[in-house]
């Protein structure tokens, strides 16, 4: 008697544990048709610009997000790294704006992220081509928008959009803009454009003024932030570095996980909760070649820092020391994860020297 009832009871026990069992994978199943519907509702994604410091990592996550068929790397360069060749790659200038046309028609495209450019460093030494290539190719997306080709554009706007005359400290989302570089005056009136094709043509474009990007994937791509990326390399080979910025020389920056995880979540966002058609103002973490250098020597004793300012000084001196990022907290929902000491560790742990060589 004693034991029927026992045996009963881990039968009910059982049937209870299957039918959570069987409750989860139908909650995982659901999820999963979810994103299938959703992706197959919404096109594919061609990502432009997908050899670089970003493009690099997004096409990655992605992927991950929407599956691997439904990711479209292109760039004027291959893809350079290893976890890279197995996703779908095509040749493509951001300039051609009928070949541009004829990659999104033929691959039933549905959002575009722009990431092709020229950086500050590099711009200044090629003003004129540094605006044609960050205009032109802005505009040859958006005119694939407003024409109803594609539906969504995520499109990077930088913290050089600031100047000299913007208040330094906690930069607010509004405030006074003269940028004093050419990359600078290219995203700023790029920002102004998306603002005007949203409010004239109704075009769903969505922007991030990134502050100086973090990784250990691939190498910077000549802008005014790369030395706290350079200095990793040169701490893992040499224990020394020495920096084209002053000592005390506070910038904007962010982990690339961060600046990824931020432009996915403000792309999935529902429209109406994207109230500002410039670009957003995300904080990350904001230090000084020093602090930077200090959270270096915590775990590598011994580093050495040295300073040769070159003319990427004037540039940073021109640009805001921290953000406020209050609006993309608000509207839709964004926090920093990665802090000064987590970033240097994630550094340290998984760079490669030899990218350098
Ligand atoms: P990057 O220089 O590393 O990569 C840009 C990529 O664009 C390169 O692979 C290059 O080959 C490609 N490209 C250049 N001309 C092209 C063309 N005509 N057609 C197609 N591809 C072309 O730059 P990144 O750091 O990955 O930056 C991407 C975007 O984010 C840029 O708009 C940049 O202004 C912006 N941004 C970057 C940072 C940062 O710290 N990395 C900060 C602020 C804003």
């Amino acid at each position: 008697m004693h034991h029927k009832r026992y045996c009963e009871g881990i039968e009910r026990h059982q049937k209870v544990y299957f039918i959570i069992d069987l409750f989860r994978i139908s909650m995982k199943s659901l999820y999963s048709l979810q994103i299938y519907i959703e992706v197959y509702a919404m096109g594919k994604i061609l990502v432009v610009g997908a050899a670089g410091q970003i493009g690099t990592e997004l096409v990655l996550a992605l992927e991950k997000e929407y599956g691997k068929s439904n990711v479209i790397a292109s760039d004027v360069k291959p893809l350079p790294t290893e976890a890279l060749k197995e996703s779908t790659y095509i040749s493509l200038d951001i300039m051609d704006e009928v070949g541009l046309r004829k990659v999104v028609e033929n691959n039933d495209i549905k959002e575009v992220y722009l990431l092709a450019a020229l950086l500050s460093a590099t711009a200044e030494k090629n003003p004129a081509f540094a605006w044609k290539l960050n205009m032109e190719g802005l505009f040859n997306v958006l005119n694939l928008a407003k024409d109803k080709v594609i539906d969504k554009i995520f499109w990077p706007s930088s913290i050089a959009v600031f100047g000299p005359t913007t208040p330094k400290d906690n930069t607010p989302q509004q405030t006074v803009m003269e940028p004093s570089t050419v990359y600078g005056i290219s995203k700023q009136a790029g920002e102004q454009w998306c603002n005007y094709y949203h409010q004239n043509f109704g075009v769903d474009v969505r922007s991030i003024r990134y502050p100086g990007l973090i990784s250990y994937t691939s190498l910077p791509g000549g802008g005014t932030t790369d030395y706290a990326v350079d200095i990793f390399y040169h701490a893992k080979k040499t224990n020394n570095y020495t920096c084209f910025l002053n000592a005390d020389t506070a910038l904007p920056m962010m982990y690339m996980e961060d600046a990824i995880r931020a432009t996915i979540q403000l792309m999935k966002a529902p429209s109406s909760d994207i109230k500002i058609r410039t670009a957003y103002n995300l904080a990350g973490i904001s230090f000084t070649p020093e602090d930077l250098a200090k959270s270096i020597e915590l775990r590598q004793p011994g580093f050495g820092m040295k300073y040769a300012s070159d003319f990427r000084q004037a540039i940073a001196d021109s640009w805001p020391n921290s953000i406020d990022d209050q609006d993309a907290r608000n509207d839709w929902g964004w926090e920093i994860r990665f802090d000064l000491n987590k970033m240097v560790h994630v550094m340290l742990d998984n760079i490669d020297p030899s990218l350098m060589d």
